[in-house]
């Protein structure tokens, strides 16, 4: 793949450059809630300045940026240390699912409001005993005349406590082979029968909620990609979850261990060889890791969708992540492991990186069997 940027591209991100000049994000305020609004207020900043559909058709708002500009758009938002808009979820995995699966009609209700921020997104997909295994989920849902019927438990959902519309995945068969009982619906959260109860992290925040769902209400016309349809329907999201991504997060990791470095250098922790070795694997880490998220970008024009390659950046992203908050504790001693410092924020929200977006151990089947071609496991 060739890495050097066309007039177009170097065009694109000057002109973005500039406007984040123009616009910075600023920094994070304390508490949940206020850090909440703050994205939220971000990305109607985006959206007003045409950057929040980046990589969206025009014809459904936005930007229409080909495959390269969409990745220099999320190097340059995280080197610009911009958070992620508030409504990640709807813009890079609810959207992108109803431009494929969904009605016209749907189309036009929905997607606008995802781009404004007006309406957030959030993921009901895993429960107590679905997660890896998502098939196995048992909330079912029941038709009713024109409605569906909801009822089950959700856990583990982002942004629930924020959220207007839930992508839902529930049990509409139970009479044939799992992964086919499954229909994908848009559910309304704003309904008393949808209880959501956060759940707090070590980390002292609650992203993410238990969702109880009794005889929640959804209308027939809130079926994305038709009723038994909803196992196919879920794969165009989770592909969409770890395509787009890489590129934010390679750049955020690049810059904390940017960050470590020159606190190293600064303290004396570079003249302990073991450190200044340990500094220079992740520094390896980091680039080869970048590399490979371009890498997957080459797949996705070859072949018009991620490949299964996406799982091994993930991977080695959490990997990587984790093993910089643990490096950071040892070069900084105390600070890392003072309460509130943000180092000491990444020793203790970096665990659960091998676990959202799919477990390390179940990436490592998926390179295992797709990308080396090894027997399956079972
Ligand atoms: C920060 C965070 C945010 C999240 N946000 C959301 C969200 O918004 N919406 C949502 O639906 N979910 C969300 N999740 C849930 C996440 O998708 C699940 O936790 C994940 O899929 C794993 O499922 P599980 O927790 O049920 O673990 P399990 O699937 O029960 O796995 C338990 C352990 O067994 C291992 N294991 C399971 N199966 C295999 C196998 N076949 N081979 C080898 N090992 C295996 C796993 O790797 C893991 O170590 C979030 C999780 C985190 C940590």
């Amino acid at each position: 793949m060739d890495l050097t940027f066309s007039d177009t591209q170097l065009a694109f991100r000057d002109e973005l450059r500039a406007w984040l000049d123009a616009n910075p994000p600023g920094e994070a305020p304390e508490g949940d809630d206020a850090r909440y609004a703050w994205a939220r207020d971000w990305q109607r900043r985006l959206h007003e300045g045409g950057w929040a559909g980046v990589h969206w058709p025009k014809e459904y708002g936005g930007r229409g940026a080909s495959l390269m500009e969409t990745a220099i758009f999320f190097e340059e938002l995280g080197r610009a240390r911009g958070p992620l808009p508030a409504n990640v979820l709807g813009l890079l995995l609810g959207g992108p699912t109803v431009m494929v699966w969904g009605t016209d009609e749907q189309k036009d209700r929905y997607l606008e409001p995802i781009l404004s921020a007006e309406e957030i997104w959030c993921q009901g997909f895993s429960e107590p005993d679905a997660g890896s295994d998502l098939a196995s989920l048992k909330t079912r849902a029941v038709p009713d005349g024109d409605d569906w019927v909801v009822t089950g438990q959700k856990v583990w959902t982002s942004g629930a406590q924020y959220s207007k519309w839930c992508m839902l995945v529930a049990r509409t068969d139970t009479e044939v082979a799992k992964h086919k009982g499954l229909t994908y619906f848009l559910m309304d959260m704003e309904q008393d029968a949808v209880q959501v109860r956060p759940l707090r992290q070590i980390t002292g925040e609650a992203e993410f909620n238990e969702l109880f769902i009794e005889e929640a209400r959804i209308p027939g016309e809130n079926v994305v990609g038709g009723v038994g349809n909803g196992w196919k329907v879920a794969l165009t999201t989770l592909m969409n979850e770890r395509a787009g991504l890489a590129f934010f997060l390679q750049v955020r990791l690049r810059q904390h261990l940017d960050d470590l470095i020159e606190r190293a250098a600064g303290n004396g922790a570079l003249d302990d060889p073991r450190l200044a070795d340990s500094l220079a694997d992740l520094h390896v880490r980091t680039e080869i890791l970048r590399l490979l998220a371009w890498k997957g970008l080459s797949t996705i024009e070859r072949y018009g969708q991620p490949g299964p390659e996406g799982s091994l950046t993930k991977w080695l992203w959490s990997d990587t992540n984790q093993r910089l908050s643990q490096l950071a504790a040892d070069v900084l001693g105390a600070e890392a492991l003072t309460a509130g410092t943000p180092w000491a924020y990444e020793l203790l929200r970096s665990p659960g990186n091998s676990i959202e977006g799919g477990t390390t151990e179940i990436l490592k089947n998926i390179v295992a069997e797709r990308v080396m071609g090894l027997p399956r496991a079972r």
